[in-house]
């Protein structure tokens, strides 16, 4: 059992992630842990196995480490300690104020041994300087009043280690000066161009008709728009999901190091927010509740989520300009408004254990788009229910899955660019709660309408490619998740790697060798077999996988642009290595 501690303790608190103890203090204790705020000021929640007492570690110390001076000068972090003399004094009680503490785990030879075969099997037969060769005898921490700098060993578990590079000192989040989307200009079109985009495919995609040269009725009555059931509908639709996703449920994750050094927690239970969901939704079948009103009201519906996104991106750009520098996205502190307000202000923006951004990134809006497919399909089936909708059926359960995926997979999302780098502004606020649930709806929606005509056989070679094109998603999204988490892992053994400056590693064979997007192509090829169910009558239905290109090539210029910049040369060899980005001999 390990020991209880009481808020104001002073411990030694291990850093998430990581092998590595430092001396902390307890600010509160929590059901499954404690909050602990590190020297350094860094605020972590911990199990509470990750907490000890500081005698604890004096004891083993003195025990295990026979030379501390001899393993100390074998140190490669000897380069970013002061002199010998100087660590000396930092050791001295009476020399306090210098507050340099140096904390070593000593790795057995045994380890040191499995440690480099480890490397060379995973360095294969690419020819290059090891980082973590030189690293391996010893972890060297070097603490000071407000940072921690690591060496870039590789901890004993496997895993990453933490690396904080001295430009995040300040933790300042400086100036945008590089602008995408065709800057404040670009963005300001952008805003007014991705809701006109939704209601133009709305109208354009009606019962009476689905084409592109079709001249619908748009409506000009302001009624039209505003519905209070549906408006109402939707507000407690989001807030049901808050409350699911602020129940005690599912496992505590960290997310990346921030610019200043710090990990934020997130609690992932959306695959049990789903389930609540569905049954939820189940229930109102059974009790013949008029499930099928989130289809009859779609306009209004997509109204309220509109407004909704609109206000709530206003608010946090509000909410970004009082809070501190420090919180502020990168890519979207420009000074001006409306690319700020596109691009998000704020990074990580939080309600006390509510992360906004990775809340709306997996909850209501992929959420709602599985149940307005689910609404169409009992639609259709309550009204035929001797002729199953086979294409339907078909769409409705490829993207269910998709769903269910990012949901079984849920702390992956914390890897992606979306949360390690993008803001959240406009962009993905409006396109988490409005366009995700009322265009990725387009295929249903639009078999709801218009049932094809041609014969059911025809929808196996289409299972087959969203089988491939699943399959392709996930084992390279997963690969290189599993190679994140710990590259020691029995699942990424013997891939090949680059080194880069900063300690992590490139994949350059599996499925990172094959193209540089293999994750994308899985994805492009899953849209494709959504709309092939549609059949060739409409082009409409197709305008998921044309757009899914278009963000994808985009995407992958962003991705491509800000790793150049974060790997530099090894980058540069990657790409010589992996010549395509995500179509293999095309693109
Ligand atoms: P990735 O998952 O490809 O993440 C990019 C990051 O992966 C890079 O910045 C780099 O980060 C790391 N990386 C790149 N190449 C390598 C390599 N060879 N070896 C090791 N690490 C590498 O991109 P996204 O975040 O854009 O996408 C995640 C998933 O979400 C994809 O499957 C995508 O298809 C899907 N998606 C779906 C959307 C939708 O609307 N349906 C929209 C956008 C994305 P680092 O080195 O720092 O780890």
């Amino acid at each position: 059992m390990p020991r209880r501690f009481a808020a104001g303790d002073a411990v030694m608190a291990k850093w998430p992630g990581s092998n590595l103890w430092f001396k902390s203090k307890i600010l509160n204790v929590n059901d499954d842990g404690y909050e602990v705020k590190y020297e350094d000021g860094t605020v972590e929640e911990i199990p509470s196995t990750d907490v000890k007492l500081e005698s604890f570690f004096r004891t083993r110390s003195r025990s295990r480490s026979r030379s501390p001076g001899r393993r100390r000068s074998r140190s490669p972090a000897r380069k970013l300690s002061p002199s010998r003399t100087q660590q000396k004094k930092s050791r001295s009680p009476a020399r306090k104020p210098e507050k340099k503490e140096v904390v070593e785990t000593p790795v057995s030879r045994t380890q040191e041994k499995r440690t480099e075969s480890k490397i060379s099997r995973v360095v294969g037969n690419l020819t290059f300087r090891s980082p973590f060769k030189k690293t391996a005898k010893t972890q060297t921490v070097i603490k000071t009043e407000q940072h921690t700098y690591t060496t870039r060993a590789q901890t004993r578990s496997g895993k990453q280690q933490l690396e904080i590079p001295a430009e995040m000192k300040s933790g300042r989040v400086p100036k945008t000066t590089h602008y995408e989307f065709g800057g404040p200009i670009g963005t300001f079109f952008m805003i007014l161009g991705i809701p006109l985009t939704v209601y133009y495919l709305y109208f354009t995609c009606q019962p009476s008709g689905c084409q592109l040269s079709y001249k619908p009725p748009i409506s000009l009555d302001w009624r039209d728009y505003y519905d209070q059931e549906a408006y109402l509908f939707y507000i407690g639709w989001f807030f049901f999901q808050v409350i699911l996703g602020l129940l005690p449920v599912g496992k505590i994750v960290q997310g990346q190091p921030l610019r200043s050094g710090k990990r934020l927690s997130y609690r992932t239970n959306g695959l049990f927010a789903l389930v609540v969901t569905c049954a939820t939704f189940g229930a109102m079948v059974y009790y013949k509740c008029p499930v099928t009103l989130i289809v009859d009201k779609i306009l209004p519906l997509m109204t309220a989520a509109t407004l909704f996104s609109v206000f709530l991106s206003l608010f946090l750009y509000i909410k970004a300009r009082r809070g501190p520098n420090s919180a502020l996205a990168a890519g979207g502190n420009s000074g001006n408004f409306f690319y700020d307000f596109f691009m998000g202000h704020e990074l990580n923006p939080r309600f006390g254990s509510l992360d906004l951004k990775f809340f709306c990134e997996l909850r209501p809006g992929l959420f709602l788009w599985a149940l307005i497919n689910m609404a169409c399909l009992m639609k259709v089936w309550t009204e035929f229910p001797d002729n199953p909708p086979w294409n339907l059926i078909l769409v409705c359960v490829f993207q269910f899955l998709y769903v269910f995926d990012a949901l079984l997979y849920e702390s992956a999302i914390l890897t992606t660019m979306d949360i390690i780098q993008d803001g959240f502004g406009f962009m993905l606020v409006f396109g988490d709660l409005a366009w995700v649930p009322f265009t990725y709806s387009l295929q249903a929606r639009y078999l709801a309408d218009h049932p094809p005509a041609f014969p059911d056989y025809c929808l196996i070679p289409v299972a087959l490619l969203f089988s491939l094109g699943y399959f392709i998603f996930r084992m390279s999204n997963s690969q290189k998740n599993s190679y994140r988490q710990n590259p020691y892992g029995k699942s990424v053994a013997g891939l090949q790697t680059i080194p880069t400056d900063t300690g992590k590693r490139l994949l350059v064979s599996g499925w990172w060798g094959f193209v540089r997007k293999p994750n994308y192509l899985g994805d492009l090829l899953m849209a494709l077999s959504w709309s092939l169910c549609t059949g060739f009558v409409s082009i409409v239905p197709y305008f998921y996988p044309i757009y899914f290109f278009i963000l994808l090539v985009h995407r992958e210029r962003r991705d491509d642009a800000s790793c150049r910049q974060k790997y530099g040369g090894a980058w540069a060899k990657y790409c010589a290595t992996v010549k395509y980005r995500m179509i293999p001999y095309i693109y």
